[in-house]
């Protein structure tokens, strides 16, 4: 027969009585149900010996206690330039999507192939490479990243790199850029629209970059950033599709510019979408999720719930090259010679953090 009482829990990081728990045994003693009502809807309790113990070591409590916590409100003032900016760039987005039906198939085709070369200088350049350290590049591969970054036109890859490391380090609170806790609108494109948050600012100053501007690919992309933004992102793929098939130079614009929009909004998802939805094979303690869809869109960089876990392993997943189309790239860069130093998590590191903090239950695909 279950016997029920009721347990209040006094969280010894904080020294505050946060929650209670109730708790109903069966006659040998033995939880046979867990019933709970707490500010921190992940504090699992076990029974031992009449007492309530987190399964959560204290110091993990503490950390995930602060990233419940609602954000501070502070006024950030909207930035109505970039409204009008954001607003303008959509429209014209639209106006290449219905211009895709009357433009010549291969500047659809060529915008294709150019938008993903442009996408792995954010995926393999500005994250993987600058943000990260997890490979060394060669001066012409930098080169080539770089020059990639500038078709992406996603801020320099100093502003880009300094941003993520902010967000890694202040993951899901004030002082992370895009907080997903924030909502989908603000982490996705919301955080461009207004003023930085003060702890945004403040704790950002602290972040080392030093190694970004002493590398000089980086120190002269920022330089020049909208020289190079307008040739790569612009001037080159509406000359090539003018040029080599004789397209008209409105509609290689508006095509250009709906390429544009979609590279820019299959980014942003990585910080709304594989923030909010997906399972967590790893770390169940964390918002960032596996998100299969996020994956194929960005050529391997939903696998969101690894990456925040071992944010130094190359591959961004445990799984290599499989649907991860940067992974093979920063591969096969690797084999030319042009790539070194590539870090990987090892499989044993991997599978002793599942089993301690990940949900077990959860494919780790995705
Ligand atoms: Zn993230
Ligand atoms: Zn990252």
């Amino acid at each position: 027969m279950c016997v029920s009482k009721t347990l209040v829990v006094d969280i010894l990081t904080t020294g505050k009585l946060l929650s209670y728990c109730k708790i109903v045994t069966d006659s040998n003693s033995a939880a046979c149900f867990l019933g709970k009502k707490s500010t921190l809807p992940y504090f699992n309790l076990i029974l031992a010996m009449g007492k309530c113990e987190p399964v959560i070591p204290p110091t993990e409590l503490k950390r995930n206690a602060s990233s419940t916590a609602k954000p501070k409100s502070s006024k950030q003032p909207i930035l109505w330039y970039n409204v009008f900016k954001f607003s303008v760039m959509h429209l014209v987005g639209l106006c290449g999507a219905y211009v895709i039906f009357l433009c010549n198939w291969k500047t659809t085709a060529f915008n294709i192939v150019y938008g993903m070369v442009g996408h792995l200088g954010i995926t393999a350049g500005a994250h993987r490479l600058w943000s990260h350290r997890s490979f060394k590049a060669s001066l012409p591969l930098r080169i080539f990243l770089a020059a990639c970054n500038s078709v992406a036109l996603q801020n320099s890859i100093y502003q880009w790199a300094r941003d993520h490391r902010a967000h890694h380090r202040h993951s899901e609170t004030d002082a992370d850029p895009h907080n997903a806790k924030r909502g989908f609108f603000f982490s996705h494109m919301g955080w461009l629209l207004m003023k930085k948050h003060p702890d945004v600012l403040e704790r950002g100053s602290k972040i080392d970059v030093s190694d970004l501007m002493a590398d000089p690919v980086v120190a002269f992309q920022k330089k020049y950033y909208r020289w190079t933004t307008l040739v790569m992102c612009y001037v080159i793929p509406i000359s090539i599709c003018c040029w080599s098939w004789n397209e008209s130079i409105i509609y290689a614009y508006f095509v250009t510019s709906l390429r544009y929009v979609i590279s820019l909004n299959v980014t942003f998802l990585v910080n709304s979408a594989a923030h909010l939805w997906g399972n967590k094979p790893y770390d169940v303690n964390i918002n960032p999720a596996q998100n299969l869809g996020v994956t194929l869109l960005t050529m391997g960089e939903g696998f969101h719930n690894y990456h925040h876990v071992f944010p130094h392993d190359y591959r961004t997943s445990e799984f290599g090259i499989r649907f991860n189309l940067t992974t093979a790239f920063i591969d096969l860069m690797s084999l030319l010679g042009l790539a070194s130093n590539l870090k990987k998590v090892s499989k044993e590191t991997v599978l002793a953090r599942r089993s301690r903090t990940g949900d077990l239950m959860s494919a780790a695909s995705g």
